[in-house]
């Protein structure tokens, strides 16, 4: 018999982060006392000025398909936002709503990537780049950075993985999963060494922007001479608690996003039209109304690194944004643990699973195989019983 499902399906990896909260809710519901630190979500309701937006969208019978780029007000709404929180500015036919970031993503490699061009990822990298544009017949190249840099890639080894087929460089500053912020002078001098190639796009996923600990946040568009290359991609699913919503944005060059309109026209269409009014009342609130959430992360994120960093044989990074730490767990491989041989990362991931009931995601899915994510978007209690396990599990 032929084979049923296509060669590009069965080529392409499931999320692992999905993966693994699937796999953590499945022994939840056998009863499986699980803690889940393995799926990126806020844990905070969506605030309540929010949620009444929708309702009121809802009322005034906002059920008809929206424009495939979304509606007017909406680009208004994400055209004022780029402008007061990074300095950049955007007319509307250089905005496309899609359904969540990740389908900004997708719609750019389709839209830029032909057979063999290759996309620059700095490891580690967020789960799904690697696997859209593996999708869009891409080629993925992934630098190497150490735990010592923090996890940032530098300007030398930008260089060194250029070649003539390099299309796109893709990155998220604050970093899923390292929590890495690019400083506005480490992203200048990235700028520096593209600027020599002006046929490299560069992808900046800023969707964790707002939750920075270190109050600076940098655009790669902010400058000049990247604007016009800078894809700058966006969304509620992290700073407004919205994941299920599904709105994320792109700002950039007036064709790609044209492109972008063309392939969302043919494969969803308009993002979902009550989400998209409810998020107009969100961009144009005052970031400070979302401030308490990003407070609480950096209370959990200093607890867990002080928790993580008593554990012998675990070492961490200091994350600046995002919900993630991403310790180095290396120094366990070749080891048994209570009569588990622990090789690699996934050991690791699924012993702490079955030892500690700790759901966590393997560092090989986001291109590092030393580290594993942990993510802290859960209550203090959690995070501090999770640890305690671990540290159970592993002494
Ligand atoms: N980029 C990064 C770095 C992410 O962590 C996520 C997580 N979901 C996305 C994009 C996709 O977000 P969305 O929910 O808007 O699709
Ligand atoms: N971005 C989140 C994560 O990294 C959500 C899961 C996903 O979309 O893959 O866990």
């Amino acid at each position: 018999m032929s084979q049923l499902l296509s060669e590009r399906i069965l080529n392409m990896a499931t999320s692992a982060t999905l993966a693994m909260a699937a796999k953590a809710r499945e022994l939840k519901a056998e009863g499986k006392d699980i803690i889940g630190l393995s799926l990126g979500e806020p844990d905070f309701n969506t605030p309540d000025f929010i949620k009444d937006a929708a309702k009121k969208a809802i009322d005034e019978n906002y059920n008809s398909y929206t424009p495939v780029d979304g509606y007017a007000e909406l680009k208004q709404a994400i055209i004022t936002k780029f402008k007061r929180d990074n300095n950049l500015v955007y007319n509307p036919k250089q905005i496309v709503v899609s359904t969540g970031a990740k389908q900004c993503l997708a719609n750019v490699a389709l839209v830029l990537i032909d057979e063999g061009d290759e996309v620059i990822l700095p490891c580690p990298y967020w789960v799904s780049y690697s696997d859209i544009v593996k999708l869009s017949n891409g080629v993925p190249v992934e630098v190497v950075t150490s735990i010592e840099n923090d996890f940032k890639m530098t300007p030398n080894q930008l260089e060194a993985a250029i070649t003539p087929k390099t299309k796109m460089i893709w990155f998220s500053s604050p970093c899923n999963p390292s929590g890495s912020v690019y400083s506005k002078s480490e992203l200048r001098a990235l700028a520096d060494v593209l600027v020599k190639y002006p046929n490299i796009y560069v992808v900046s996923d800023e969707i964790y922007e707002h939750i920075n600990f270190i109050g600076c946040h940098a655009s790669m568009a902010e400058f000049n001479d990247m604007y016009g290359r800078t894809i700058t991609i966006n969304g509620v699913s992290k700073a407004f608690s919205m994941t299920g919503w599904r709105i994320g944005f792109l700002g950039g060059p007036e064709s790609i996003a044209r492109a972008c309109n063309k392939m969302q026209g043919q494969i969803t269409s308009g993002a979902n039209c009550i989400a998209q009014r409810a998020v107009i009342t969100a961009l144009e609130a005052d970031p400070s109304k979302i401030q308490y959430m990003v407070d609480e992360f950096k209370v959990r994120r200093d607890l867990i690194l002080k928790l993580l960093n008593n554990i012998e044989g675990i070492s961490c990074n200091i994350p600046e944004g995002a919900f993630y730490v991403f310790p180095d767990v290396s120094s366990f491989y070749g080891k048994m643990l209570k009569g588990n041989l622990i090789k690699n990362a996934t050991d690791f991931s699924l012993y702490l699973l079955e030892a500690a009931l700790v759901a966590t995601v393997t560092g090989d899915a986001f291109g590092n195989p030393n580290c594993i994510r942990i993510s802290y978007a859960a209550s203090q209690n959690q995070i501090s019983e999770a640890i305690s396990r671990i540290q159970k599990a592993v002494s």
